[in-house]
């Protein structure tokens, strides 16, 4: 049997907050006495959870060496584990008499859910203390949206919870310290530099560079899925894994008695809606599975083997739609897509293959980057216009391309196989006479001038069903329920 040591240790369990400033846990952990053990756990169950890729873990990873970094330098050290939380603390408990787990509150999905319902039984058994904190306003089992805004602002306006790393009592048992498998490290070790790099200092930079120079553009450039790379603050993948607090970001950006110019205000409002739409699917997770608006249960979505063969060529980027095609691929290989074209992608889907959003919402969060249960999950369910409270966007994919990439720079970049095309035909090659073809010094794929679906046909009947679903009175009776739950009453 193994002896009990030490009397108090307090764990500060990093999940998706990996940063060491303004992080409350932390903040608390060193205001006291017990000795703090810094800890992450890869958790197995997690990675095989099909939302998550490589490019996720690498993230974190790249993160948590970030942080190492920084503990370096007073002598501490993160401890890392690849193990599930209930064989981690059981083994943690059979060393440590007293055990307090601090961490933020986790608006995840339902697996991360599950698990902490587990572990708060177990922690009763073994004797564990847990103390949650809230993350970035979102508040758990919140009744009504009366105050949420107030109270937000209340957050973000609060001082920054700093924290002195080198007065505190770190627990150095490095015994504790599970080396990761060969295969996860693998992957976690392989950079790619199409994808941008995880870690505290690269959030604060990627900030800094924001407010400097690239805002500038921000509300002219936000649409376009080639000039958004630089002029959209890329901050989104920082937020999700918490490199970076909303509170960093906010406080650098809105200082009081200043007047912010219109692009920044833009992008201000949108930290806003981060947090609003992640206390929308806290508030109600079963988003995870079934539509906002429950009168879509009947929705007559397509089911057949055809869908799943333009399920797999949306999902790869082989629709024969330029626009479609380019934005796949580009997610897929740098990790990142601009608000309009996640948007477009999911209209696509739901509208013009009329496929069910589920059966798309997992392949795109293992694509991004910025991967948040939170706020993917209600965006999905908008974009794919299941909600019934917003109006129906549908994204035209050949008007997409002309309005927000003109010169066609961005389809080039991503379908070099119709590269040779001139403008005009580019962004619908499937509408240029053959005539017209026999002048092309190379011919234009086959899967260009026959793509999965004809959207101008198809669009027309689609469009007639989704208003007459929109227009139902089941659909508007679900729809008052969703405002009355989840919107922010006017303050008068
Ligand atoms: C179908 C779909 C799925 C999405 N999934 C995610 C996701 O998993 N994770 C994610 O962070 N964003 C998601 N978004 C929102 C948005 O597309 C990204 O936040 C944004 O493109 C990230 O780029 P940026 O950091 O340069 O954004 P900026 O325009 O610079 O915005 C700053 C920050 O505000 C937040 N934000 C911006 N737009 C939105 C929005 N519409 N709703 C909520 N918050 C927003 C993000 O945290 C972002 O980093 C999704 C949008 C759609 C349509």
């Amino acid at each position: 049997m193994t002896q009990k040591t030490s009397p108090a240790i307090t764990v500060v369990w990093f999940k998706r907050d990996l940063r060491l400033q303004d992080h409350a846990p932390l903040h608390y952990a060193a205001s006291q006495s017990a000795p703090v053990l810094p800890l992450y756990l890869f958790e197995p169950d997690m990675m095989a959870d099909p939302h998550h890729s490589d490019r996720h873990w690498r993230f974190v990873w790249q993160s948590l060496l970030d942080m190492q970094q920084q503990l370096n330098a007073v002598g501490a050290a993160m401890h890392v584990s690849y193990d599930t939380a209930a064989d981690f603390f059981t083994r943690l408990a059979s060393k440590y008499q007293h055990i307090t787990v601090v961490s933020y509150a986790e608006t995840g999905l339902a697996c991360t859910y599950q698990r902490d319902q587990q572990l708060t039984r177990l922690f009763k058994t073994l004797g564990i203390v847990w103390q949650e904190y809230s993350c970035s306003g979102v508040i758990r089992a919140l009744s009504t949206r009366r105050h949420w805004l107030r109270n937000w602002q209340d957050v973000m306006t609060a001082p920054q919870q700093t924290t002195a790393l080198n007065s505190m009592h770190w627990l150095t048992d490095l015994s504790l310290v599970t080396r990761l498998p060969k295969a996860l490290s693998h992957p976690l070790n392989r950079p790619n530099n199409a994808m941008q790099t995880g870690g505290e200092t690269h959030a604060h930079e990627t900030l800094q560079s924001f407010i400097h120079s690239r805002h500038q553009h921000y509300h002219r450039h936000i649409s376009s899925p080639l000039k958004s790379f630089n002029s959209c603050s890329r901050l989104s993948a920082y937020l999700a894994w918490g490199n970076i607090s909303i509170r960093q970001v906010y406080q650098a950006i809105v200082i009081p008695g200043s007047k912010l110019p219109a692009s920044l205000r833009a992008f201000v409002s949108r930290l806003h809606w981060h947090c609003h739409f992640i206390q929308k699917f806290e508030s109600e997770c079963e988003q995870q599975f079934r539509h906002i608006n429950t009168a879509y249960a009947a929705f007559p979505y397509r089911d057949d083997d055809k869908s799943a063969q333009h399920l797999n060529a949306w999902q790869t980027g082989n629709t024969g739609i330029p626009m479609v095609d380019a934005c796949m691929r580009s997610v897929s290989e740098t990790g990142y897509l601009n608000f309009r074209m996640r948007a477009m992608l999911v209209s696509f889907l739901s509208h013009y293959l009329l496929i069910d959003w589920r059966r798309g919402v997992q392949h795109l969060a293992r694509q991004f980057l910025d991967f948040e249960p939170g706020i993917h999950y209600p965006q999905f369910q908008m974009q794919a216009g299941v909600t019934g409270t917003n109006t129906l966007r549908i994204y035209n994919p050949v008007k997409q391309a002309q309005d927000n990439d003109p010169n066609g720079d961005f389809i080039r970049r991503w379908v070099p196989e119709i590269a040779h095309l001139p403008n005009e035909d580019l962004f619908g090659p499937w509408q240029m006479p053959p005539i017209a073809q026999l002048s092309l010094q190379q011919p234009i794929p086959q899967r260009y001038i026959a793509p999965v679906i004809n959207p101008e046909e198809v669009i027309v009947k689609h469009r007639e069903l989704l208003w007459q679903w929109r227009e139902r009175d089941e659909v508007k009776h679900h729809a008052k329920r969703i405002i009355a739950r989840h919107s922010n009453p006017s303050p008068r």
